[in-house]
């Protein structure tokens, strides 16, 4: 059969990024390429007691269809896990944050729309506006979030910018509180909605991060959250909160694309979460990951000292960024590191305009700390072969 596509199925390429990584799949590689959180965290026992409840106490409804806005319990729970004054109405139960993406996708964005973004920005929501056909715009980023200057510079007409404030993917950098509160009054006063994505702010290392963009102005932004770093990705379970103004149309286009996100595992969540068991589990995520990226950035001392390599100190989160000397190409130089066992993600794919050739993206919570110290020693290996070349 000659099938006619869509226009829009042409925007829908595989990913650059899985492209780049293929030559990463052979056995006997060291990955700090992957996005995946440590298996070691997922709380199975607790996941096995939670299903075996939910089974017996609420089996038929949790098999049933149910409400397309959410458990509500687990709307409840969202809302009281939040750092500000949430109803529960305003939350929507999404199937994964990633869900939350095209929900905001399709809401908010015409052929042409301008959005903007950070530089660089999480590879999965380009993707994800990618159908829509939006015209994505880099706003100019340094070490403590957007420039503002940039930001309002680029403003007019631009249906929204989307950030990261905490522990960014893929830099790992945190907004600092005045950035944030710079980048809110901009905002506002260009009104220019946020969409603000949060799927790491739980995983700080020494203390919290600033109060979300979200708190600060309710009414301009929709906030995504995730279980997926605190549990497990696996369950594709995360929210958004949205202001009442635009919270019936997520919740239509979520109606059209699923009917609702899987009831058996929202309950299985809610019951897993009662207890206040985040208190207890969260901590343990974070105790691991802070050791995991002390293993990276001393490893990262000792290998690369004497070459021009800069790295930065990401206070939570799963990723490190790295930029390399001048002249070196993180592209070509990933299939040279697979020779030597070790992966990482160059850094231009993550950027809407031209991305940035020096830069990398380094995982630190999947390999163990004895496959760090041997990872970054064969990627300094690398890199000196490289230079000398
Ligand atoms: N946003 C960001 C910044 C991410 O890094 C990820 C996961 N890689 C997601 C959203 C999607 O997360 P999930 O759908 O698992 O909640």
């Amino acid at each position: 059969m000659n099938w006619k596509l869509a226009a829009r199925a042409a925007k829908m390429n595989p990913s650059v990024l899985r492209e780049i990584l293929k030559v990463t799949e052979r056995p006997g590689i060291i990955s700090l390429a992957g996005g995946l959180p440590s298996p070691k965290t997922f709380p199975i026992q607790a996941f096995a007691d939670a299903c075996a409840e939910v089974l017996h106490n609420d089996g038929q409804a949790a098999l049933q269809y149910a409400a397309s806005e959410g458990y509500a319990p687990l709307r409840q729970a969202v809302a009281d896990m939040l750092p500000w004054d949430v109803d529960a109405s305003q939350v929507l139960i999404t199937t994964g944050s990633q869900q939350g993406l095209d929900l905001v996708a399709k809401v908010l964005i015409d052929p042409g729309s301008k959005v903007l973004v950070e530089t660089p920005t999480y590879l999965g929501a380009l993707q994800a506006f990618g159908p829509m056909e939006p015209h994505p715009v880099g706003v100019a980023s340094d070490d403590d979030g957007v420039i503002v200057d940039d930001l309002v510079a680029k403003a007019k007409d631009a249906r929204f910018i989307y950030l990261l404030p905490n522990f960014q993917n893929p830099t790992g950098r945190t907004m600092t509180e005045e950035r944030r509160a710079a980048v809110s009054a901009a905002a506002a006063a260009a009104g220019l909605p946020i969409v603000e994505d949060n799927p790491y702010g739980e995983l700080w290392f020494d203390e919290a991060p600033p109060l979300p963009l979200a708190a600060r102005n309710p009414e301009g932004v929709i906030y995504l959250g995730s279980f997926s770093k605190v549990l497990a990705p696996g369950l594709r379970l995360g929210f958004l909160v949205a202001p009442k103004s635009i919270y019936p149309k997520l919740l239509q286009a979520k109606q059209a694309v699923d009917l609702h996100t899987p009831i058996f595992t929202q309950r299985m969540v809610s019951a897993v979460m009662k207890d206040r068991f985040l208190d207890t589990h969260v901590p343990t995520i974070r105790a691991l990951y802070k050791r995991q990226r002390d293993a990276m950035m001393a490893a990262l001392k000792r290998e690369m000292a004497g070459l021009d390599v800069k790295f930065n100190a990401p206070k939570g989160g799963m990723f490190l960024w790295a930029r390399l000397p001048e002249g070196v190409d993180t592209v070509k130089l990933l299939p040279k590191a697979v020779e030597r066992n070790v992966a990482f993600v160059p850094g231009a794919p993550f950027y809407a305009g031209e991305g940035d050739p020096r830069t990398l993206r380094l995982s630190f919570v999947t390999a163990s700390v004895e496959e760090i110290d041997t990872a970054i020693a064969a990627l300094a290996q690398t890199l000196r072969e490289e230079l000398v070349l």
